[in-house]
């Protein structure tokens, strides 16, 4: 489960991202509300930690542009906000839970998990570019009309859903890493070219009539070719 903790202060984040982590979640940080909607495009998220005073945009305000783009990701607001107006403001705005803090991180956990618990809106969702199809649930790509799915590693299936994500606008290098490897592992520099030279050569192997461009010092960007 991968969950993305929106929080600036950093010694908090440190300490929520540390037990997350030893509660099997996969966490990635976003200091920033820009931030966090950026991974938002990029990255499928099971789940969100939304502290609500950040330093570019309040959080009530980036829970409101979350909504409005579809994601029906479940978002847990962790304030130090008490009062019971901001409470039920939050979750008049979109918010599925709300924790404030000081806090225990056991109920951090036991929330989470209670809130991963609940069906998902968006069950079944499917991704296309081209003649690709990508199942985000099953987790399986293929080619529009082969039952057979693409023979993919769980990262090259990673690196091809960022990149298809992203509806024809660029994926950055540096948040390709981010989701790929978390925060403190071990990354050669060159892994996210690796993984995308192999998802290249898988492609154009199997006849996929997309391309995926490299776009120098930025990242990579996918398109459908012309027919
Ligand atoms: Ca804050």
């Amino acid at each position: 489960m991968r969950i993305l903790l929106i929080e600036d202060h950093e010694r908090l984040a440190g300490f929520v991202r540390k037990g997350l982590k030893a509660a099997q979640f996969d966490v990635d940080l976003a200091a920033k509300g820009s931030e966090a909607l950026e991974n938002f495009e990029c990255v499928r998220y099971d789940a969100a930690i939304l502290d609500l005073g950040l330093p570019d945009m309040d959080g009530l305000q980036l829970l409101k542009e979350l909504r409005a783009k579809d994601t029906a990701i479940p978002v847990l607001i962790l304030t130090s906000r008490v009062q019971l107006a901001d409470k039920i403001k939050g979750l008049n705005s979109g918010a599925d839970d709300y924790l404030t803090k000081p806090f225990a991180m056991e109920e951090l956990i036991a929330r989470l998990h209670a809130l991963l618990r609940r069906p998902c809106a968006v069950l079944g969702q499917t991704l296309k570019v081209g003649n690709i199809e990508l199942d985000v649930v099953a987790r399986e790509a293929r080619l529009d009309g082969y039952d057979q799915p693409l023979h993919l590693s769980r990262r090259e299936l990673s690196v091809l859903e960022q990149l298809m994500r992203r509806g024809g606008k660029v994926a950055p290098k540096h948040l390709m890493e981010q989701s790929l490897y978390g925060a403190g592992e071990d990354l050669s520099s060159n892994s996210v070219e690796v993984l995308v030279h192999r998802v290249r050569k898988k492609l154009a192997d199997t006849g996929a009539n997309a391309t995926i461009h490299t776009i120098r010092g930025i990242g990579y960007l996918m398109t459908a070719d012309e027919e």
